[in-house]
């Protein structure tokens, strides 16, 4: 007898091929069996049975761009909506941007510069990919986790001047950390070289760095230079460090920033359409207008809102408009942003034409690049999964619910290699017989989310049950397991 059984649901498989009402069969963690609601065969009874009612069966979303790594170290309380679990998300994808908690010990009391402040500073005591892993496995965490290793953590313990290019040897010495994260279970590395501590890193040290991804199967995500002025130069600066590491390239988070820039997805896309082409490529996005990240000064005439989520230097700036105390204050915003550093931010940047141009594109993938550290987060930490199915597929129809799932489960697995089956971990990403019973029952009705920049630690509605291994991990919304996630290595 089957240890689960979903009857009459509405499966969405994860291929983007249409849904079908049919039953879905779970054993020992995976996917066993599905049956059209009309065959004769179909299994009559299993230990657990759940009346779906037409309401959708689709697998777990994988949030590709976080920066969870702290977050799935800590406890889960039950009973309480858990910002990844509650928008079906069952895996995540930590170390983005260039920020990984692994290979950073920083008990010596090292000073961490920012962005690396975004994640929690006490977590940073993992000297390996391996000790971060295995903590993980030592205590399972909500969801599970495909861990990436982040350039400016190697260059924060490498590189005792920021400010300088690395040597051959330093490049040297974070290569050989990079081939030891990939055999230890690491999926792959990022970069940041938007951000001061890896600003002053070249092409040809990303490149070095990069270079044991393409032998071994590691994939590159790439915060770039510049997503604003210059963004057609960044990008030609990732898929040449795509090409000399001869890894699959993610584009992180793809926006186009400031108001003479909008418009200009139409031109960033073509680019990575041609691209693609020649290599492997593709990107991931968040479904807002509003960026968010540590406060650069220089940067804040881009936007025509700045919203402050903490400031260090005055900490009663949280939850203020950076332009209107700039008023009050009669200073100009960019003397504002630096009396308030090192502050977070929400940037309104874009425009939402782009946005929808960019999620709709068949390359882009849905990330949520949410800060589960900010004590006043971006509302795409809560929301974004069922913002996508919700406001896009549903309210505007910007595609089928089909698609949107597509983007956030067989898409990205594929993009990831969690879609490959190792001795040690099922295939994830698709509702098949075989694959893991990682999987969300939703109400395409009312899925939608509740997250607003003013209230934005505000679970989403709709999404119904999440299963992560065939073992039920929420329940309208709260957590009731909160250890059924497990650290998935990419090999071993
Ligand atoms: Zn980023």
């Amino acid at each position: 007898m089957h240890d689960l059984l979903f009857r009459g649901a509405r499966v969405i498989d994860g291929s983007g091929s249409p849904s079908r009402l049919a039953d879905v069969a779970v054993e020992g963690g995976l996917i066993v069996d599905i049956r059209e609601a009309s065959d004769p065969g179909r299994p009559a009874a299993a230990r657990q049975v759940v009346a779906c009612d037409g309401r959708v069966l689709a697998p777990g979303f994988i949030d590709v761009h976080t920066h969870d790594d702290a977050l799935m170290l800590a406890r889960a309380p039950l009973d309480q909506a858990h910002p990844k679990l509650s928008q079906g998300v069952t895996t995540v994808v930590t170390g983005n941007c260039g920020l990984s908690l692994a290979p950073l010990d920083a008990g010596d009391g090292r000073d961490l510069p920012a962005p690396l402040n975004l994640l929690e500073r006490e977590a940073f005591r993992f000297a390996s990919m391996a000790a971060y892993l295995n903590a993980l496995a030592a205590q399972p965490p909500v969801c599970n986790v495909a861990a990436l290793l982040g350039h400016t953590s190697l260059r924060v313990k490498h590189l005792p001047d920021l400010e300088r290019e690395a040597t051959d040897a330093q490049a040297e010495a974070m290569a050989s950390d990079v081939g030891a994260a990939l055999r230890q279970g690491a999926w792959g590395l990022s970069t940041g070289v938007f951000y001061p501590p890896a600003r002053a890193a070249t092409t040809q040290e990303l490149i070095a760095v990069a270079r044991p991804l393409g032998p071994a199967g590691g994939l590159l995500t790439m915060h770039i230079r510049d997503d604003a002025a210059h963004i057609e130069a960044a990008l030609e600066e990732a898929f040449e460090v795509g090409r000399g590491s001869n890894a699959p390239l993610v584009i992180s988070h793809h926006k186009v920033s400031g108001q003479a820039n909008h418009g200009r997805s139409t031109r960033t896309l073509a680019l990575i359409e041609a691209a693609s082409l020649q290599q492997d490529v593709c990107l991931d996005c968040y479904p807002y207008d509003a960026g968010s990240t540590m406060l650069i000064p220089d940067r804040v005439h881009l936007s025509r809102e700045v919203l402050v989520t903490w400031s260090s230097a005055e900490p009663a700036a949280a939850g203020r408009s950076l332009f209107q105390m700039a008023k009050e204050r009669g200073l100009t915003p960019q003397a504002m942003a630096e009396q308030l550093v090192p502050a977070g931010v929400v940037t309104f940047s874009m425009d939402e034409a782009d946005v929808r141009r960019i999620m709709s594109h068949p390359l882009a993938m849905i990330g949520s690049d949410g800060l589960p550290g900010d004590p006043h987060p971006h509302p795409r930490l809560w929301g974004s999964f069922p913002r996508v199915l919700g406001r896009y597929a549903r309210h505007h129809g910007l595609f089928p619910l089909e698609t949107a799932v597509r983007k956030m489960t067989a898409w990205p697995a594929a993009r990831f290699g969690l879609d490959r089956a190792t001795p040690q971990r099922a295939a994830r990403g698709r509702i098949q017989p075989g694959w893991a019973a990682d999987l969300v029952l939703f109400d395409a009705d009312r899925v939608l989310d509740r997250a607003d920049y003013a209230t934005p630690s505000q679970p989403s509605s709709g999404i119904d049950a999440v299963y992560l291994a065939g073992v039920l991990a929420a329940e309208r919304g709260l957590t009731v397991n909160a250890h059924a996630g497990r650290a998935l290595r990419r090999v071993g």
